[in-house]
């Protein structure tokens, strides 16, 4: 299981690496990486953290990329659609996926205090969920694991 997140890292890297790797990936299957499309990427991106529509919306509008809602969704539609991005269904919130390029089930764990997300990977087939799933003849589509908790950082401050 491999995390990004809560790791230190070269963050500066991160982004700029991600970044390119959205354009490419775009580039290849023809699809239009707007400049808004862009700019929201690099605000998830720039936090490794749970952002809502809304807090996206408040960067764009200070950017003069746009101050209506429907240009947010618009965008985060198309990153979750294309994988570069994923929807934390519990928070309502967004996060930048942490390795794109690849199927996988997300598994994240969000810090309650600071809104820090880390993504795991794991499999629709896992488990006691799995066992069940097999034991019944049940084919699970889809699977949502979102640990909430407290992150490194934010543990060691409190203590
Ligand atoms: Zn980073
Ligand atoms: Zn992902
Ligand atoms: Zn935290």
């Amino acid at each position: 299981m491999s995390t990004i997140g809560f790791d230190t890292h070269d963050h500066a890297h991160c982004i700029t690496d991600a970044l390119q790797n959205a354009e490419m990936r775009c580039a290849e299957q023809k699809l239009q990486f707007t400049p808004v499309r862009r700019r929201v990427l690099e605000i998830l991106l720039e936090r490794h953290q749970a952002l809502g529509a809304y807090d996206i919306l408040d960067v764009l509008a200070q950017d003069g990329l746009g101050s209506q809602p429907p240009v947010v969704y618009r965008a985060l539609d198309f990153l979750v659609q294309n994988g570069l991005a994923h929807r934390i269904e519990r928070m309502n919130a967004y996060t930048a996926c942490a390795h794109p390029g690849h199927d996988h089930v997300p598994a994240f764990l969000v810090c309650r205090l600071c809104k820090a997300v880390a993504e795991a990977e794991t499999e629709l087939i896992q488990g006691r969920l799995g066992s069940a799933a097999k034991a019944t003849g049940f084919t699970i589509e889809k699977i949502v694991v979102e640990a909430e908790g407290v992150c490194p950082t934010c543990a060691q401050q409190a203590a």
